[in-house]
């Protein structure tokens, strides 16, 4: 199996070589007035200032992390200043072979959604390029588009905040990114937010400002793409060749990528089950929450989008506001905590991200008798004696998505039965990284340190193994939904 980068674990988080001072003062020398004033959004970070290329030919929006055409603020941005500078817009998406931990079961799942974000940014008057590997350089592309100014999204996760940054110092041209995939923009909260119930007032204090829905504009003008300008045909297989990628996963037919399909999902969802959400989401066995994670992980669809459809469903009697709250509260509560995290806690995907407490009872417990002890491989093939974490694993490796209640239970299980709690978390990212379509996300590293490392918990009752991190039991987590009809559905 493949490995994690190695030493990623003990990597130094080069966010904090960057002197963000600089990017408080570059919102000042933000260019001409009206730009000024458009990056006074609070979702705005412009990370390199000044003003456009004045022999300009287009705005360049570089996509990475909200791959969609609508409900993209992102987008809404660059044609804004485009409309402005009276020029065009290009989206461009670079298909790389290596983007850290990403395997063919999440490629086929991007590759599915490339032609529903060119279609739907056709509608806008909006042209997407797709470039790949080894013609897919970003700056070769602002030079050949003759751009005045680039636009990106956020994604908080390590290497792609280093990127951005790395961009930031070698570009000539303004670059400013938009934090597309939020409800509530993470500059909102300068800090890590230490529990849920703290920061869940201020957040529910902004939402009228931000539950708005956005206007999908057109761009008052078209790029005219020069003759012979080297372009990927998006429906093809944007793999195709790539020489050591990792094909070991396969993909998925429970999931069909792109934002077209993640709003059939929805509207389903919304009609169908989110009447039942606060009831049934703790029943794995009932396919009663919404699934839009994978989507959301891609940028596919936006948490603004599935929100307002929620709220939406409410206003025309499907559900009601106890439903609502209890899925707002994941989507946006948990969801934005999640980001809130990995933007500001360096080791978020290892155990030293766990609270002093948390490090203190399982270093205390370190020496219990662990039995039994088992291998990576035998976890990721699911031998273990237990039928329902085997169960949960692979729906796991089936599906591409585990059930919310057992996500909790295999991780703490994890804990239980690997050599040490370091190990057990290295072990849980690597699967959840490799297998989940929504994998690789700062829900993920927020789920694992909350199930092993106390992270945004309290203690409980001290008990082998775990200390005082809070337990879940066997027996009991079988008892409180159908564990067997779980079992059966997911099959060996
Ligand atoms: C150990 C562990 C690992 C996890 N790994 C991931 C992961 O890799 N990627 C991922 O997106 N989520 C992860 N989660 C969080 C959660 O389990 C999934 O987001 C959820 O199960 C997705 O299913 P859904 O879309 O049907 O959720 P719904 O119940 O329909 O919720 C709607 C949305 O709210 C958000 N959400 C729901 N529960 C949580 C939560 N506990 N924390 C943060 N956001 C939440 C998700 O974006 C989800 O799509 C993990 C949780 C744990 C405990």
């Amino acid at each position: 199996m493949r490995k994690r980068e190695a030493g990623t674990k003990n990597k130094v988080d080069t966010r904090n070589d960057v002197d963000t001072r600089s990017e408080v003062d570059s919102k000042h020398d933000a260019g001409p007035e009206f730009l000024a004033k458009l990056a006074d959004d609070p979702r705005v970070t412009v990370r390199r200032g000044g003003a456009p290329l004045q022999a300009g030919k287009c705005v360049v929006y570089w996509m990475q992390r909200a791959e969609r055409g609508i409900d993209n603020p992102a987008v809404d941005l660059a044609i804004k200043i485009g409309d402005e500078l009276n020029l065009p817009v290009v989206v461009y998406f670079s298909a790389i072979s290596n983007f850290p931990h990403a395997n063919l079961r999440h490629y086929v799942f991007l590759n599915q959604g490339l032609a529903d974000i060119e279609e739907d940014l056709a509608e806008r008057n909006v042209t997407f390029l797709v470039r790949r590997p080894p013609n897919n350089s970003l700056e070769a592309l602002l030079k050949e588009t003759g751009a005045a100014m680039v636009i990106g999204d956020e994604n908080p996760c390590r290497e792609p905040e280093r990127w951005r940054k790395v961009l930031a110092k070698r570009l000539e041209l303004p670059f400013w990114t938009v934090d597309a995939d939020v409800v509530v923009p993470s500059s909102v909260f300068p800090k890590h937010q230490y529990m849920l119930h703290i920061m869940r007032p201020r957040l529910n204090a902004e939402l009228p400002k931000y539950l708005v829905a956005l206007e999908n504009t057109k761009a008052k003008h078209a790029w005219t793409k020069p003759r012979g300008f080297e372009q990927f045909n998006v429906r093809e297989d944007v793999t195709a060749g790539w020489k050591n990628f990792d094909r070991s996963v396969k993909p998925v037919d429970s999931f069909i990528g792109g934002t077209h399909a993640a709003l059939k999902r929805l509207q389903h969802f919304v009609r169908y089950q989110l009447a039942d959400y606060d009831k049934q989401r703790n029943h794995p066995e009932i396919d009663g929450t919404s699934q839009m994670s994978p989507y959301l992980h891609f940028g596919h669809i936006s948490p603004l989008t599935v929100a307002l459809a929620v709220d939406e469903a409410v206003k025309e009697g499907h559900a009601t506001q106890a439903a609502r709250d209890s899925y707002i509260n994941e989507l946006i509560g948990w969801r934005e905590l999640s980001v809130n995290f990995v933007k500001y806690v360096p080791n978020y995907d290892s155990i030293e991200c766990a609270p002093e407490w948390a490090q203190k009872t399982l270093r205390e417990h370190a020496r219990d008798k662990r039995d039994p002890v088992y291998s990576l491989e035998q976890m990721e093939r699911a031998e273990t004696y237990d039928e329902l974490w085997n169960a949960a694993q692979m729906q796991m490796v089936k599906m591409g998505w585990m059930h919310n209640y057992l996500r909790m239970y295999w991780a703490k299980k994890m804990l239980e039965w690997s050599p040490n709690p370091a190990k057990a978390w290295e072990w849980a990212v690597i699967l959840n990284d490799k297998y989940e379509l929504d994998g690789r996300d700062p829900n993920g590293y927020n789920g694992i340190a909350w199930a092993m490392g106390g992270v945004h918990d309290r203690p409980w009752f001290d008990r082998p193994i775990f200390g005082t991190i809070r337990y879940m039991s066997g027996a009991s987590t079988g008892k409180k939904f159908d564990s067997k009809r779980y079992i059966r559905q997911v099959g060996s």
